[in-house]
């Protein structure tokens, strides 16, 4: 069966790309950033308010939705997209990073993963095959194949034999990717082929042309934003986008920082998803034009001002510092959404600044401002 994925690069800014992604259901415009759904929905918030700040993609967590409610269930019921109520386009990842960092007990062998359930510590195999069989099921649009998550810090040649398992292992989920059954939920589901390689150039090197010939509809970029220093991160996408093939989408899953996106699209990556926006909303950190905001902050507590005099959200178009605060400091659910809806549409703004930048060739300006907002010395940072 193939895919319907299709990219159109519609402009360019030095390394950076703005262009069109269509998948089965419906077009997205990249740099692309998409909210986390780990469970089927983004924590905090309504889909209705992913349409309101903007958002076109979301990511949902295959581990999670394995175990709960299981994706036969969600096959039975139609598949992810009917069975979550958001008709957009979705990707899943593989499972393999939960697996590798929720279960207490965990084994990787090359046949797959052996894990037990962070839920009721049941014992779960996930190998390439089966990663292809549960995303198959749920029906996403983009699809990403089983890779070993590496620990940071990591040895060279430690490094070396997991890049060399996730190339086998990619193999495998291709050719399973290949053989779906006709009658697969969503026909049109594209896959991704994970690089990885841990901070080692000549390893990430050698992922990305060995995942490339194996041929996918995309590529991620998979074992970053671990705990590596950013310019590490940077120096590893660099070394890895410049091997990919230009016409294909290119995701840097799990990442990142406002500054980590800008740096990454500069650097050539189209989609990218995150749990910093909505965790961190839930915690009391916004993301602003000036920089990270801590709004349980005692200096906030008589502050007027709407969390971002910048932002046209919701959130800052209503209520003020104060009483973000005061809903914070008093447990009420309400804070967790309002902080939510205002960084997911701080993020989203970010992005679409960032296409109108590539199409005005005027990255490096707007790369310079998200540096500055986001240096250590800024706001609450
Ligand atoms: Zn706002």
């Amino acid at each position: 069966m193939s895919s319907v994925l299709s990219f159109k690069i519609a402009a360019r800014d030095a390394a950076a790309r703005r262009g069109l992604l269509s998948t089965p259901h419906g077009v997205v415009e990249t740099p692309a950033f998409l909210p986390v759904g780990t469970q089927g929905a983004v924590k905090g918030l309504l889909h209705r308010d992913l349409h309101e700040v903007g958002a076109s993609i979301i990511l949902a967590n295959t581990y999670h939705l394995y175990l709960r409610p299981g994706d036969d269930l969600i096959a039975r019921l139609g598949g992810l997209h009917r069975f979550i109520g958001w008709e957009g386009p979705i990707v899943t990842d593989s499972g393999g990073y939960q697996a590798f960092s929720l279960s207490a007990k965990r084994t990787v062998r090359e046949e797959g993963i052996t894990f037990h359930s962070h839920l009721d510590g049941s014992l779960h195999d996930l190998t390439p095959e089966k990663a292809v069989e549960i995303q198959t099921r749920l029906g996403s649009d983009l699809a990403a194949v089983l890779d070993e998550c590496l620990a940071y810090p990591a040895s060279g040649a430690d490094a070396r034999v997991s890049m060399a398992r996730t190339l086998r292992w990619a193999a495998r989920a291709r050719r399973a990717f290949l053989s779906r059954p006709a009658d697969a939920i969503n026909p049109g589901q594209a896959q991704f082929g994970v690089v990885q390689g841990g901070v080692f150039p000549d390893l990430r090197r050698e992922s990305a042309e060995a995942t490339v010939a194996i041929g996918f509809e995309g590529y991620a970029i998979g074992g970053l934003s671990v705990g590596e220093p950013p310019d590490v991160m940077y120096e590893m996408i660099d070394v890895t986008a410049e091997r990919l093939p230009e016409g294909r989408p290119r995701h840097l899953m799990g990442a990142g920082t406002p500054r980590d996106l800008v740096e990454a699209v500069s650097r050539g990556m189209d989609l990218f998803d995150c749990v910093l926006p909505t965790r961190n909303a839930r915690n009391g950190q916004l993301f602003t034009s000036e920089g990270r905001l801590n709004i349980k902050n005692a200096r906030y507590a008589e502050d007027p001002q709407p969390a971002d005099p910048a932002c046209t959200c919701y959130t800052c178009g209503h209520f003020s510092r104060a009483y973000l605060r005061h809903l914070f400091m008093a447990g009420e659910i309400a804070a967790a959404s309002l902080n939510t809806l205002h960084n997911l549409h701080f993020y989203l703004d970010t992005m679409r600044r960032i296409r109108e930048a590539i199409s005005l060739g005027s990255l490096e300006t707007l790369r310079q401002a998200v540096r500055q907002a986001y240096s250590p010395r800024s706001l609450d940072s």
